[in-house]
């Protein structure tokens, strides 16, 4: 028989059996029951636990959410905890304050959650779709490199470089994405290229 049992159920399990073969060994039956019929349900029982990196620093701290609510059957997942992964290299489940603060940020009213413009002539941002923000960065990062690339340097020498976007990435990734984004970036001619922690 295969049992799929985390970790952290294990520990809960063990617990759990531990204090009530106690119990019963020392003939306390109904003392037992009573025990079961008061220990709360644990609070992360039937939620969904998703790996994710933390998005402030570049220490990128691994995390586990764990969410309520059946995606699958159409209903909105809940973010309902969020705590440091301890099996992730980096920080072994530890998580500094402003990580350990997560889930607030994450229910923040505050928080945008989608993207927005100022449009030419108004003091106001509107909100807009992802497709159409997309589409306006795509078609002012084309029009601009048209405008501005220098393809050689006065020598002649082919340079292919574009001085006048510049890109800001993120440090909290995965080496595959910095790549990516390193390529991506480098392919285009930008030349000024950085993120959040400088390196
Ligand atoms: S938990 Fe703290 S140290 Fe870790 S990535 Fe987040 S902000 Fe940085």
């Amino acid at each position: 028989m295969n049992i799929d049992l985390s970790r952290r159920g294990f520990l809960k399990l063990a617990g759990a059996g531990v204090a009530a073969t106690s119990l019963g060994a020392l003939g306390f039956g109904d003392a037992e029951a009573a025990e079961k019929a008061h220990v709360r349900a644990f609070k992360l029982a039937s939620t969904t636990e998703t790996r994710n990196t933390c998005t402030y620093c570049s220490v990128a701290c691994g995390i586990l959410i764990y969410s309520k609510g059946d995606v699958a059957a159409g209903e909105q997942a809940t973010i309902v905890h969020i705590e440091g992964d301890a099996d992730h290299p980096t920080n072994r489940g530890t998580l500094c304050p402003k990580g350990a603060a997560l889930k607030d940020i994450v229910h923040s009213e505050s928080r945008l959650t989608t993207p927005r413009i100022r449009r030419p002539g108004t003091d106001r941002f509107d909100e807009i779709s992802w497709d159409e923000a997309l589409d306006k960065i795509a078609r002012a990062l084309k029009d601009d490199r048209d405008a501005n690339i220098v393809l050689k340097n006065d020598a002649g020498v082919p340079v292919n470089r574009w001085t006048s976007t510049g890109f800001l990435a993120a440090s909290a990734t995965t080496n595959e994405t910095a790549w990516l984004t390193y390529k991506t970036v480098r392919a285009m001619g930008i030349a000024g290229l950085d993120n959040q922690a400088r390196v």
